[in-house]
């Protein structure tokens, strides 16, 4: 059996990174998951890749956290080689209308979000090169960081900011043969949008239907495969057809 490419897939103990990670590992990939607090939920989810034959292994930090996540990601790597695939999915929101809106929400959305390409990216990145098996790297935006969302203009930046990031750096690693792809979903029933008005928001989708994680995991299977190495700096839309 030939060795297993290993994926990281972060904010993968529950909604589209467990969706991922789910789809990778029927797609052959052996990945590593992880989480910032909810080690039981990647457990559980480790035991059931596990059962189906995917190695598998947990990695817990918090992504706005640059020296811990550096730290864990180097010595994981340290003793068990660089990754072939990273997704970065980790995200969370603050919403709140602009005009009321604290530092605190600010800065709590911009660090997860968007600080979170850099810490997670930048220890991974030469382990990868130094590789020379190429590999993909895939980012999770939003329609948010797209066109733009009221009540959310700390996701939006943060969102769009990932956007620009994953287009510089596929430039930078193209001639590595690493592809760098973005993936913007719309509006996908998670837990993160179990408060929203999902019956409102419904009727905004030309499918006429909220999409689910499988829709994005997807689109991620797919940038992830060896069919997508002539994809990168590209933005995948996921949403229904709402932009
Ligand atoms: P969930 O809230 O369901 O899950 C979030 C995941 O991210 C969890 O695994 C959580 O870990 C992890 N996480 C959150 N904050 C941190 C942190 N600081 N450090 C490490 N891990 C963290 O979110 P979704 O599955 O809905 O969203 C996944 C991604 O998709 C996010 O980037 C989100 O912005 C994006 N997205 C979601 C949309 C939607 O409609 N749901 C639409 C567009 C984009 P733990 O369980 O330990 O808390």
């Amino acid at each position: 059996m030939p060795t297993p490419k290993w994926c990281l897939v972060t904010g993968s103990s529950r909604g589209i990174g467990a969706a991922i990670a789910r789809k990778l590992a029927d797609d052959g990939f052996a990945i590593v998951l992880h989480a910032r607090s909810n080690r039981q939920a990647c457990e559980e989810l480790a035991a059931e890749l596990g059962s189906r034959g995917t190695p598998t292994r947990i990695l817990m930090f918090d992504v706005s956290d640059r020296e811990t996540a550096a730290g864990i990601l180097q010595a994981d790597m340290a003793e068990h080689g660089a990754y072939y695939g990273i997704v970065c999915n980790a995200g969370i929101t603050r919403d709140t209308p602009f005009p009321a809106m604290e530092g605190n929400q600010w800065d709590a959305v911009l660090r997860t979000d968007l600080d979170s390409f850099y810490n997670v990216l930048s220890p991974c990145i030469m382990p990868m090169i130094q590789n020379r098996k190429g590999g993909r790297i895939i980012t999770i935006s939003s329609i948010s960081g797209v066109v733009g969302n009221r009540g959310q203009v700390n996701y939006s930046a943060a969102k769009a900011g990932i956007i620009g990031a994953t287009k510089a750096l596929a430039l930078e690693l193209a001639k590595r043969n690493i592809t760098v792809n973005c993936i913007a979903p719309g509006i996908i029933e998670t837990d993160m949008t179990s408060n929203l008005p999902l019956d409102e928001l419904r009727k905004m989708v030309p499918l006429r239907r909220l999409g689910t994680a499988d829709d994005i995991a997807a689109a991620a299977s797919f940038l992830m495969s060896d069919g997508a190495a002539y994809i990168t700096r590209q933005v995948i839309n996921v949403n229904g057809g709402m932009a």
